[in-house]
C-alpha cells in the first residue's frame, strides 16, 4: 500500500466519521405522551402541547387537541393502548397550534368539529400575542396539507354531538383567549375540557391576534361558570391533572382583580410596562403564579382595549 493511499483512507474514515457524528448529534427527542385516566372512558395526555382528552364512545374515540406539530402520531399510539376502536372525531377547543397542528396525521376520513371563529382562524394561523415566533412552516401547517382535517363542521354558540352516554355538549361564551374558546362538555361523566381559556392558575395568554380579549375575560369565565350546569371535573389546556368546578369560579374572580388592577394602573397614569412591573398575585389566590413574561403582554393587550 502506498503512502498516499494510505493517507486517502485516513482521511476517508475521518471524513466518514464526522459525517456520522454530524448525523447523530442532533438526536430529536422521543415524543412520549403520558395517559391520565379521568373516567373509565375519558383520558388525558400530557405532554406535547395542550393537554388532548380521548374519549372512548360506544362505537370510536373522539379526540379533544391534537398538541404541537409532529405530535399527532403520537396521540395515535397512546390511543391504541387504550383501546382497538378508531377515532372518529377531532374537536378543536381553539386554533393555537399547539392545540391543532397534530389534527393533519389523523385520517382524512375523521371528522373535524370546531366553534366558527376558531374554524376561520384555523385557516389563517397567526403569530400568538406575546409568545416567541415560531418557524414560518408551522403556520401554513394546514395549507402545505391541501386543508387536511381543517373544521369540518362548525357552531355558533351550542352544539350537542350523538346521545346517551355517548353525548358531548359544546358551549362557546364570548371572547376571552381567543375569540373561538370552546367548552367540551361529557354530560355523562360531569366532565368538561375547557382548552386554554383556564389553561394554568396564571394570568391568561391574551392572544389578541386571534380575537382574545382582556376585558372580557371574566365575564365570559362567568358565563360559563353559570351556563354549564352538572360539571364537577375539569381538563384544563395545560395543567397536567384536572380541577373543579370551583376552581373556575375562582379563575373568574382571579381575572376580575387582574382587570381591575390594569384599570387602576392606567387611572393612575401608570404606563402598561409600569403597571406588568408592578403586579403581584393578590393573596387569597393560593397556588396561582405571575410570569413576568406574561403579565407584560397582557398588560399591553388590556391597555390597548382600554383605550379603544
Ligand atoms: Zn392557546
Amino acid at each position: 500500500m502506498t503512502r498516499t493511499l494510505v493517507l486517502g483512507a485516513l482521511i476517508a474514515m475521518a471524513a466518514l466519521s464526522f459525517t456520522v457524528g454530524a448525523y447523530q448529534t442532533p438526536q430529536p427527542a422521543p415524543r412520549t405522551v403520558t395517559a391520565l385516566k379521568v373516567k373509565d372512558n375519558l383520558y388525558m395526555l400530557n405532554g406535547g402541547g395542550g393537554t388532548t382528552g380521548v374519549f372512548i364512545g360506544a362505537n370510536g374515540v373522539v379526540v379533544i387537541d391534537t398538541k404541537n406539530p409532529g405530535w399527532g402520531q403520537s396521540i395515535l399510539d397512546a390511543i391504541k393502548e387504550l383501546t382497538p376502536k378508531p377515532v372518529t372525531m377531532i374537536i378543536n377547543t381553539h386554533s393555537h397550534l399547539d392545540h391543532v397542528a397534530g389534527n393533519i396525521e389523523f385520517p382524512a376520513t375523521v371528522d373535524v368539529v370546531a366553534q366558527e371563529h376558531t374554524a376561520a382562524n384555523m385557516k389563517r394561523i397567526t403569530p400568538v400575542t406575546g409568545l416567541p415566533l415560531r418557524p414560518a412552516n408551522e403556520y401554513a401547517i394546514f395549507a402545505d396539507k391541501n386543508g387536511r382535517n381543517l373544521a369540518k363542521r362548525t357552531f355558533k354558540d351550542r352544539m350537542t354531538l350523538g346521545s346517551g352516554s355517548d353525548r358531548i355538549d359544546l358551549y362557546y361564551f364570548g371572547r376571552a383567549h381567543t375569540d373561538g374558546d370552546t367548552f367540551v362538555v361529557f354530560p355523562a361523566l360531569r366532565v368538561a375540557h375547557v382548552g386554554d381559556l383556564f389553561a394554568f392558575k396564571q394570568p391568561p395568554i391574551l392572544d389578541a391576534n386571534a380575537g382574545g380579549s382582556g376585558i372580557e375575560y371574566s365575564r365570559t369565565v362567568m358565563k360559563a361558570y353559570s351556563g354549564i350546569k352538572d360539571v364537577d371535573t375539569i381538563i384544563n389546556g395545560h395543567t397536567p391533572t384536572t380541577t373543579t368546578w370551583a376552581d373556575l369560579k375562582e379563575y373568574a374572580d382571579y381575572m376580575t382583580t387582574f382587570i381591575g388592577y390594569a384599570e387602576s394602573q392606567m387611572k393612575a397614569g401608570k404606563s402598561a410596562d409600569e403597571a406588568a412591573t408592578g403586579y403581584t398575585v393578590p393573596e387569597q389566590f393560593k397556588g396561582y403564579t405571575a410570569p413576568p413574561a406574561r403579565v407584560k403582554p397582557d398588560m399591553q393587550v388590556i391597555y390597548n382595549e382600554l383605550t379603544k
